[in-house]
């Protein structure tokens, strides 16, 4: 194989799936690709290290930077030799990792202004916490599942416009959000922040992330306590992780943080990371929300979401929020490139809102890499099946 990086995954991405073959065992693999195919790396059979024969990364992730760092070394050497390859499409794809705990950010600063304009008309866009703390939401570990698998419209208490009760039955407000989950590796000790300095020691890489809403349950239930079944019943991650030290030219600064945050919060803390978002609906690009965009850096979300006392543990997965930049075509969910479903897009040809059945979102993900290239980090992909 050649050293090149045809498709965003050449020697400078490297990121890390579990896969199989031919229905044998699962095991860990890195993803490479040059002008001669796409391949999986596989891992275990090239190092003999017993943390890549597990069906997830999570053994892994918990060994920490350093064996990352040595890992990341080994394998493109692995790569570029073209020893142990699979070829990609021999290989099926799983879920990467064991998700222990999963937490939601609402990190960006045009989603929630847009998300507040279109359900509190008639008050201020933004709550008055919102510029002091990364607000977020514990989610459902239990529903994440891997890029490709169908997601059933889901069944709720909903109460349509101007209607007095609510009713039972599916979801009519099926929507989507495009997001970056973060995979800690790393785990803390129960009692002990971890500081925004911290990032590097426990994150491990990222994941592209698709948070299915259904916006007519979730209006109904979500106050006072936040978003609960409009939420649980699904969210899609990519098969693949790119680690960060993949991600190292992509660093960015983010717009300025007004008032100064806490202490705990930065300053000097707002990094983000520069990765184009790309929408897709039914084959056709619907928006391109910018992550570097967002008001709060990923070392703030973890340093807010540990600040308590609250551990980490391995497989943990923490979200950014919907990424929306200021405009139109940059919105990274339907409920805002509808405006509430009073503004239809127009996609293939006709004019939508929310989601139908049979629909598929595709949610694709770019950044600057290392070799000074572009890397493709793994896709999102979904297709709405009618409710059971
Ligand atoms: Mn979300």
């Amino acid at each position: 194989m050649s050293a090149g990086g045809a498709g965003g995954f050449g020697l400078d991405h490297l990121p890390y799936g579990v896969f199989s073959v031919a229905g044998g065992e699962r095991r860990i693999g890195v993803r490479f690709g040059d002008g001669s195919g796409d391949w999986v790396v596989d891992l275990h059979a090239a190092t003999g290290r017993p943390e890549f024969a597990e069906p997830s990364l999570n053994a892994f992730l918990a060994l920490g930077p350093e064996v990352w760092r040595q890992t990341r070394e080994q394998a493109g050497e692995l790569a570029a030799s073209g020893e142990h390859a699979v070829p990609l499409d021999e290989a099926t794809l799983h879920r990467p990792f064991e998700v222990a705990d999963y937490v939601d950010f609402y990190a960006s600063l045009d989603h929630a202004t847009n998300v507040g304009r279109i359900l509190r008309p008639d008050s201020e866009p933004l709550l008055p916490n919102w510029r002091h703390l990364p607000v977020g939401y514990h989610g459902r570990a239990g529903t994440v599942v891997p890029s490709g698998t169908p997601i059933t419209r889901p069944s709720g208490q909903r109460r349509g416009p101007g209607e007095v009760a609510p009713t039972f039955g599916p979801s009519r407000r099926l929507d989507i959000e495009a997001e970056l989950g973060f995979v800690v590796g790393v785990p803390s000790p129960i009692g002990t922040p971890v500081p925004f300095s911290g990032f590097g020691d426990h994150v491990f890489g990222v994941v592209g992330l698709n948070d299915w809403s259904a916006r007519d349950i979730q209006a109904w239930e979500y106050q006072p306590l936040g978003p609960f079944l409009g939420k649980s019943f699904a969210t899609s991650v990519s098969h693949w992780v790119t680690p960060m030290a993949a991600l190292e030219a992509a660093w960015c600064d983010l717009p300025a943080q007004e008032p100064e945050p806490l202490p705990y919060l930065g300053p000097g803390a707002v990094r983000g990371l520069d990765i184009d978002v790309e929408v897709l609906l039914d084959g056709e690009v619907v928006s391109r929300p910018p992550f570097r965009t967002m008001y709060w850096s990923p070392a703030q979300l973890l340093a807010h979401l540990t600040v308590n006392g609250a551990s980490l543990r391995t497989g943990d997965l923490f979200a950014s929020g919907t990424i929306s930049g200021p405009e139109r075509d940059q919105r990274g969910s339907l409920l805002e490139l509808s405006w509430g479903g009073r503004e239809p897009f127009v996609a293939g040809g006709r004019e939508r809102t929310f989601l139908e059945d049979g629909d598929e979102v595709v949610l694709r993900y770019s950044a600057l890499g290392t070799g000074g290239g572009r890397i493709t980090l793994g896709e999102v992909a979904g297709r709405i099946v009618p409710a059971g």
